[in-house]
Formats: C-alpha cells, structure tokens, sequence
C-alpha cells in the first residue's frame, strides 16, 4: 500500500489587521487574517462596548448632542 503524500507543513507567519503577528501550524508559509486573538477581544467584547456607549451616551446628554438613531 503506497503512503500519501503529505504537504509540507509549514510554521506559518500570520499577519493580523491590527498589526499583530504569531506564527501557527499550517500548509500555508504565509497567513492574513483580519482578526486575531489579541484584537478578538475588541469584538467579542460587548460590555466593554456598552460601556463605551454609555459614556457617549452621557457625554451626549451632558453637552446637549442629540443622539441619531
Ligand atoms: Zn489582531
């Protein structure tokens, strides 16, 4: 019985979009991806997000700026 053929397995450089880079294990010498796990947090983030808003929303109010939406 013949063995596949396995494709080079590279330690791939990935480049994030926030400018992060960390290499993982992959068939690819080299990777971009536009979310990575130190700016994941950002997005997945939701009560730091609210958080943010509610002081927008405080500021807005303070300083008499109508909201849209
Ligand atoms: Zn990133």
């Amino acid at each position: 019985m013949r063995q596949d053929i396995h494709p080079e397995y590279y330690q791939a450089k990935v480049t994030c979009n926030c400018g992060n880079t960390f290499t993982v294990g992959s068939t690819k010498e080299e990777i971009h991806v536009e979310i990575c796990s130190k700016c994941h947090q950002f997005y997945t983030g939701t009560q730091k997000a609210n958080a943010v808003r509610g002081r927008i929303e405080k500021f807005n109010r303070k300083y008499g700026v109508k909201a849209e939406g």
